[in-house]
Formats: C-alpha cells, sequence, structure tokens
C-alpha cells in the first residue's frame, strides 16, 4: 500500500474517531456533522441548522425532467451548509456524512413515489479515484438513502473508461465528450432503477448514467440528488 493511500485511509476515518472520542467523553450529546462542536442531541447543532434554513432556501422537494422519461429529484440548491456537507463528502470522502445527508433528505413527500420493486444504484467512481479516496461516496450515500427507502440498492453500472478528468472543472459540451461511453449496463436490468447522486449539476452525468441503463433494459429510471448547482460548478 503506498504512503498516499495509508494517509488517505487515516484521513477517512479521523472525524469518525474525533466524533466517537467526543461522544464518549460526553455521552449525552453528539458533535455537529458539520461544523465538529458538541450539539445536544441531533446531527447539526443548533447554529447549523438555523444557518441551512437561513441561507436562502428552506428544504423544498423539486422536480426537473433531465429528458422526456427521465425526471430528477432534488432537496435544495448547492449552497450553504448543504453543499459544504456534499463537497465534505464528496472531495473529504467523511464517509459518517453519507448517513447526515440521507436524513438531510428524508421524508420525501408523498407525490416521489417509487415502486418497491425499485433497485438503488449510483454512479460508479474511477477506479483511481476509487483507491486514492478509500470509500466510494457515491455508493455510500446510495446505500444510505436506499436504506430509509426500504429500496434495495446494488451496483448496476459499470465505469469502462477510467480517464481521469473532473467533471467538474469541465464545460457542459466538454462534459458530453469526456462522459461518452464511459458507463455500461453491470448486468440485465429488469427492475425500475433510481439513481441517487449527492450533487445535480448539469445532468450530463445522470443521462449518460440512464443511457447506460437502459441498454441492461431499464425502462423506468428517476434520479435524485440532494442538491442542484445551477452554475454548473461545485
Ligand atoms: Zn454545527
Amino acid at each position: 500500500m503506498s504512503r498516499d493511500s495509508l494517509y488517505g485511509r487515516w484521513f477517512t476515518f479521523l472525524p469518525q474517531i474525533r466524533t466517537f472520542l467526543l461522544e464518549t467523553v460526553y455521552p449525552e450529546q453528539a458533535v455537529c456533522r458539520a461544523c465538529g462542536r458538541i450539539s445536544r442531541g441531533g446531527v447539526l447543532c443548533g447554529d447549523c441548522l438555523s444557518r441551512l434554513t437561513a441561507d436562502g432556501m428552506t428544504f423544498a422537494w423539486n422536480r426537473e425532467d433531465l429528458a422526456p422519461d427521465l425526471p430528477a429529484y432534488f432537496l435544495r440548491p448547492h449552497t450553504g451548509i448543504a453543499r459544504d456537507l456534499v463537497i465534505r463528502l464528496k472531495h473529504r470522502a467523511e464517509a459518517c456524512l453519507a448517513d447526515v445527508l440521507a436524513d438531510l433528505v428524508m421524508p420525501v413527500p408523498g407525490w416521489i413515489t417509487f415502486p418497491p420493486e425499485t433497485v438503488v444504484t449510483w454512479v460508479p467512481m474511477p477506479e483511481r479515484r476509487r483507491e486514492e479516496r478509500c470509500i466510494d461516496h457515491g455508493q455510500m450515500l446510495a446505500e444510505a438513502v436506499a436504506a430509509r427507502l426500504r429500496l434495495e440498492c446494488r451496483p448496476l453500472l459499470r465505469r469502462v473508461d477510467n480517464r481521469e478528468k473532473t467533471q467538474a472543472t469541465l464545460h457542459r459540451e466538454a462534459r458530453m465528450t469526456n462522459l461518452t461511453h464511459a458507463f455500461a449496463p453491470a448486468g440485465k436490468i429488469t427492475d425500475p432503477v433510481l439513481l441517487v447522486d449527492d450533487v445535480l449539476t448539469t445532468g450530463t452525468t445522470a443521462l449518460r448514467c440512464a443511457a447506460a441503463l437502459r441498454e441492461g433494459g431499464a425502462r423506468e429510471i428517476s434520479v435524485l440528488a440532494i442538491t442542484r448547482a445551477t452554475s454548473g460548478k461545485i
């Protein structure tokens, strides 16, 4: 194991170790997952909770059709604490944040329904990045959301092109090219699919994944994301 990857492993678990130690010392309290200060019970402290609702938008589910047969649901704009949490899960690989984010999006309102046989899946990460970061944050978030929706979660996509280009730095057209043939179905798909992702930007990744899922046989596909970044920049 390389030194970087060993460091990565430690780095991944540091916030959890810190939280565990603090919660052992203060068993009646908890640690705020956003700012790391002691909170009184909840996953977020009072300050962070009020920032979350005061930073421009309260929680409200939105629907946007990425294509006529590809509805995407997202909870809020990619701003404030929700954005901080998404970025920390994504770039700093703080694994416990997958549960925090999944808790934040629950419950989904009655107008968003998924058939009980729906399979939850995620956008597979390029192999090299997965090795560097030690966790697949997309998988962790999908598993956390699936558990709360009481749906099955399993990999339905595989990465066929592991070129290391960061989508976040590319414009829409460049993204389309970058992701062409990036995904393939992992097997035959007969059930409805819910693709869970942390942040929806241009929607290109979701469209490419949906195309690969259809190639595998999926008929009914929807997308669920925590935040929606309208500028295309995350
Ligand atoms: Zn806090």
